[in-house]
């Protein structure tokens, strides 16, 4: 029989098709015949030497002239850059002036690449621009909330090749948000415990549905995932707010990170994907109920009238069985780590 399984946190519900479920290889990619992408796109907006085709850079990491990661004003933002917060109401109808930050963070001068196939170091960049853009952003009183985010292919939103995440920066808390740090608060008064810190509690003890393990983080799917594959990565430390990662913790991602979308990359040959970076609002930021976590969403089906007239969601595959099919996908990295680790037991 079918079973219903609840998000702990957001309350929603998924449909787990347990019989009839679809196996994870049904899930791998098709190839198409599409030429590799070059290194260098004359038109491109982000290939280094284009620099003028994009609004002037917020940001950047790089030595010697050159950038790694840069940070650009998106030419087609959401929002806009000046301008004071203000707010008006009549009757049922509220409204906010369109004020904030909407930036492209370019990951890399090398257009043919995405982020599974970077470097550690350079992945490790991209989470620190993050961390800087997050500061800058918090600190502007009329900003309440900093979304960071990433689309890689069609399914995920973006048709723009050179890989890029992006920053939005809003005047309000969405309700998303402000729920999701409610509902943890109830928890914590509740059992005087962060629901988070608990959840990971629960994942390491049944460990069916781990993903992958480093010293500082651990990747799961959750046992009621709303699509495929869908992940979280959950810092072990318990902090509310991004901003509060450490060096050696941000190594430590990087690492956990580039081996998740590693093993998306090679075990599903490149699906689409969104990650998110699910943060703490600024004032939050060391409350100890809530905690930061990254969520990773491969986009394998399609949403449709059911899941937009109930907001839950169909499931049809096991997180378990997917856990352990992504558990098993071995990534160069990793497979290149066990092989000198396994020289220098020889040695
Ligand atoms: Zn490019
Ligand atoms: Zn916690």
């Amino acid at each position: 029989m079918p079973e219903l399984r609840q998000n702990p946190i957001t309350k929603q519900w998924v449909i787990i098709a347990t019989e009839r479920a679809r196996r994870p290889h049904e899930f791998i990619q098709k190839k198409t015949d599409a030429a590799p992408l070059a290194s260098y796109v004359e038109k491109c907006p982000f290939c280094p030497g284009n620099e003028h085709m994009a609004p002037p850079e917020s940001f950047r990491i790089g030595q010697d002239g050159r950038w790694q990661v840069r940070v650009v004003p998106n030419k087609f933002a959401a929002l806009a850059s000046d301008g004071e917060v203000s707010r008006t109401t009549q009757g049922l109808k509220r409204t906010v002036s369109g004020v904030g930050v909407h930036e492209v963070v370019v990951e890399t001068p090398d257009h043919s690449l995405t982020t599974a196939l970077l470097a550690e170091e350079e992945v490790r960049q991209i989470l620190e621009c993050y961390k800087q853009r997050y500061f800058t952003l918090t600190d502007d009183p009329r900003v309440q909330n900093v979304t960071i985010f990433k689309n890689h292919g069609v399914s995920a939103g973006t048709s723009l090749e050179h890989p890029h995440s992006q920053i939005i920066a809003t005047p309000i808390i969405p309700p998303d948000v402000r729920n999701r740090v409610e509902e943890a608060l109830r928890f914590f008064d509740d059992s005087g415990e962060c629901i988070f810190c608990k959840v990971l509690k629960e994942e390491l003890a049944d460990g069916v549905r781990i993903v992958h393990q480093t010293d500082h983080f651990v990747a799961f799917i959750p046992f009621a995932s709303l699509t495929p594959f869908s992940l979280w990565i959950y810092p072990r430390r318990h902090m509310a707010s991004y901003g509060e990662i450490q060096d050696e913790e941000m190594r430590d991602l990087a690492r956990m990170l580039g081996t998740i979308l590693a093993k998306l990359y090679h075990g599903l040959a490149n699906p689409d994907f969104n990650y998110v970076l699910r943060t703490s609002p600024s004032e939050y930021r060391y409350c100890r109920y809530y905690h930061w976590y990254m969520s990773v969403i491969p986009r394998l089906t399609k949403t449709a009238g059911f899941e937009l007239g109930s907001g839950m969601y169909i499931n049809t595959t096991l997180p378990e069985v997917n856990a352990e099919f992504l558990r098993n996908v071995e990534t160069p990295v990793a497979a290149a780590m066990s092989a000198s680790k396994a020289e220098s037991l020889r040695g």
